[in-house]
């Protein structure tokens, strides 16, 4: 029998394995399943084959039956490089009422206590079970949750209320956007520019599809929004283009250009109605290209998928966070989360964890005592409530 660790130092095992999305979390998942056995509990991973550094680790306590609570937690963080910290990164330091250290906003302190929840729930008489999620990859477009999903309801009994502890003050957040993203890659002929009429400019060609996405972004803003998309902020599908490369020199037309054209789609509005426009563009440039050199061509290739959370009237998992928190104010927010890939996958999802989202990604990243004792109370309450 392992010591039952608190909370806090939980999260400091957690905080010290420094798992920058680049990185592997082995050690971390090590951690977790070495604690969690230690109290019984069998957690079952999810190694991703093309990246066998990494896994996501997934654990179920309570009734083996189906109608769990589930806990879902991110273990990666976003990296430290040049950013002024005035302590260890990885070191959790308590200081002015304030924990300090990468990730225990975003989100290991959630992770422990989700954690430490866990394993208190296994020597409580629980009648309803419980189930700790925790996945890797979400810092770099929430790409790791969607398998782990997968192979939870191949090993678990399905959980039916997922409570994703994104921070959010501990609030219930009901919806988010959606958000999906194309590495664009045009590719051009190279003439001298003098004779430019009879080359490819990849960087002018990309001109258009980039000018296409100010034309919607207009179109949307002058568009009245629906309800649904009314409660978000701004209340309207925005396409962004937020990397650009290409050309070598200013006389010769640019054989190559690539760009990153992101869409974040307000629930309500299909994504393919977006996916489907933009190819639509991209396919008539391509054709303007071809008819003056026909190997010149645009490649797409998605790179993130983040499914909306759509709020769920009167849904499970709102339902019980509010009823834990007291919060019945709706709330939603405009980053994407796992939540929507776990409603995708037929769950209710809400998210609700502690602290704030704007010390998330910063440099002295913290969460205050007072926020993580909030999430220490609900989750005792959490416990009395499956124990009812
Ligand atoms: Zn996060």
């Amino acid at each position: 029998m392992t010591e039952r660790l608190s909370p806090v130092e939980i999260m400091g095992a957690l905080v010290a394995f420094p798992t920058v999305s680049r990185d592997t979390n082995l050690p971390l998942v090590d951690w977790v399943e070495t604690y969690l056995a230690g109290h019984g509990i069998t957690a079952q991973r999810w190694v991703d084959p093309d990246q066998p550094h990494k896994a996501a680790l997934f654990a179920h306590v309570g009734p083996w039956e189906e109608g769990a609570v589930v806990l879902s937690g991110h273990t990666d963080v976003v990296p430290v490089d040049g950013q002024p910290w005035d302590s260890d990164p990885f070191t959790v330091v308590e200081r002015d009422g304030k924990y300090f250290g990468r990730g225990t906003c975003d989100m290991k302190g959630f992770d422990a206590l989700a954690i430490w929840v866990l394993v208190e729930g296994r020597y409580r008489d629980l009648k309803r079970p419980l189930q700790l999620a925790l996945s890797f990859d979400e810092e770099v477009g929430c790409t790791g949750a969607p398998p782990m999903i997968v192979e939870m309801q191949n090993h678990l009994p399905k959980g039916s209320a997922v409570i994703v502890g994104e921070p959010s003050m501990m609030q219930a957040v009901t919806g988010h956007k959606g958000g999906f993203g194309y590495d664009t890659r045009v590719v051009g002929f190279e003439v001298h520019s003098s004779i430019m009429h009879t080359g490819v400019n990849a960087i002018m060609a990309a001109a258009p599809l980039i000018d296409w996405a100010n034309h919607r972004n207009a179109e949307n803003r002058a568009a009245t929004p629906s309800a649904l998309a009314a409660m978000f902020d701004p209340p309207w599908t925005t396409c962004h283009v937020g990397m650009i490369s290409g050309g070598t020199a200013h006389n010769i037309t640019a054989k190559d250009c690539r760009f990153a054209m992101d869409f974040r789609i307000v629930p309500g509005e299909a994504k393919e109605r977006w996916r489907d426009a933009y190819f639509e563009a991209v396919r008539e440039v391509e054709a303007q290209m071809q008819a003056v050199h026909p190997e010149a061509r645009i490649d797409l290739s998605e790179q993130f998928h983040v499914p909306p959370l759509v709020p769920e009237p009167e849904g499970e998992a709102e339902m019980l966070v509010r009823a834990l928190t007291g919060d019945n104010a709706g709330h939603v927010v405009s980053y994407g989360t796992e939540a929507g890939q776990f409603q995708e996958a037929g769950y209710s999802a809400v998210i609700c964890g502690p602290g704030d989202i704007a010390q998330a990604h910063q440099p002295n990243e913290f969460i205050t005592v007072a926020q993580f004792e909030a999430g220490h109370g609900f989750m005792a309450r959490l416990l009395d409530r499956l124990s009812e």
